[in-house]
């Protein structure tokens, strides 16, 4: 019997479609290694996968045992989160490997509520994750994640993120009363914000989820140019109206060199709570045009689903709430999806090939 030719087995593992990246798996193959029957493959993808692993492995496997004279797989696959490129000139954050800005254009199309679920999905997925809530004229997070006390400083007076679900956070809510921030102008408020963002001392993040103010004002501007961003994601709703807004948000992004990872659309259907029938309310594919326009993913549709709202208004937003439900999974394909999509950026940098071999 011929031994597996090895160069045909790699071609065919790279060429493998990895659906959160909506790429071939490409660099993510490590190494393959041919002896005999015996294949051992290496495979580590960039974001966190706890929720498609498996499936994965099934696809990884499928394709080598359709190759003549595979007997056995053995395949090691894991993830490795790296650090990614931020706008010229500014310095990744202390104990941050990445920070994921969520916008909208304007307010109430639930930027807050995809900003905890997204955070906690991500955590969900294996990854070490912190919220930083700068929603300066509503912020939302306390409540959301339900967040209690105050934080702690250290000797040399950073703050201390509070935890909440598993995950690190921080809010100008649980810092300033709301009605003084509310009546900031808009330097004070940027001002503020960046002392929050730079006193904070997160604790070895894989990802900080910042919810940012809604609107495309000088306050979303200013940050968007003065915190190392690594990639932001809209959230809208199918809207006609809402859509305009979304082109302003991604054109300020842009404007500023953040990328632009995808569009959440919110509130794309109505899940009926007696029922469970799903119909579209507000008209239909307003995030798929948009994505269309503008060349960026549609990262995810989701439901207006009371439960959602309530759940998250309440403390326990619906990824911990309810971690088998269709909402969590929907946000955690999001988070996937996102992630994956950061991870690709850094494509650029050289990934070295290992040689590995096979020990019986
Ligand atoms: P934003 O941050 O854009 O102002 P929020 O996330 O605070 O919006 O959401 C506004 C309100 O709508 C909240 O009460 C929230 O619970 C609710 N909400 C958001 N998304 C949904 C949804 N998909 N289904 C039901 N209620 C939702």
């Amino acid at each position: 019997m011929t031994e597996p030719n090895r160069d045909e087995l790699l071609e065919a593992l790279r060429g493998l479609d990895d659906p959160d990246a909506g790429a071939p798996l490409g660099d993510a193959v490590r190494g393959v290694a041919v002896r005999g029957g015996k294949v051992a493959v290496e495979v580590v993808l960039g974001y966190p996968a706890r929720g498609s692993i498996d499936r994965f492995e099934q696809r990884i496997r499928a394709c080598l045992e359709a190759f003549d004279g595979v007997e056995a797989v053995s395949i090691d696959l894991g993830t490795k989160i790296a650090t990614h490129a931020v706008q010229g000139g500014l310095k990744p954050l202390d104990g941050v490997r990445n920070v994921i800005a969520v916008a909208s254009g304007k307010g109430g199309v639930g930027k807050s509520t995809v900003a905890a679920n997204l955070a906690l999905a991500l955590a969900a997925e294996g990854a070490r994750v912190g919220v930083l809530d700068a929603d300066i004229y509503g912020p939302s997070q306390p409540r959301m994640l339900g967040l209690t006390g105050k934080p702690g400083t250290t000797e040399n007076r950073r703050i201390l993120p509070l935890e909440a679900h598993g995950i690190q956070a921080m809010s100008i809510g649980v810092l300033v009363a709301v009605d003084q921030a509310m009546i900031w102008r808009g330097p004070m408020a940027t001002q503020a914000l960046q002392q929050m963002v730079s006193e904070t001392l997160w604790d070895d993040l894989d990802y900080l989820v910042i919810d940012l103010p809604p609107g495309t004002g000088d306050v979303q501007l200013t940050l968007a140019q003065r915190i190392p961003v690594a990639g932001s994601i809209v959230v809208t709703t199918p809207q006609d109206v809402a859509l305009d807004d979304v082109r302003r948000a991604v054109a300020m992004f842009r404007k500023v060199k953040v990328p632009v990872l995808g569009v959440v659309e919110n509130m794309s259907t109505h899940l009926c709570s007696n029922c469970g029938h799903e119909e579209a309310v507000f008209g239909h594919g307003g995030g798929a045009r948009i994505a269309d326009e503008t060349g960026l993913p549609l990262l995810g549709q989701l439901p207006l689903d009371a439960a959602l709202g309530r759940s998250t208004d309440q403390g326990a937003p619906s990824v911990v709430a309810d971690p088998d439900g269709a909402v969590a999974m929907r946000f955690r394909e999001i988070a996937r999806k996102s992630a994956a999509r950061l991870a690709r950026q850094a494509a650029s940098t050289s990934i070295r090939m290992p040689r590995i071999t096979i020990s019986d």
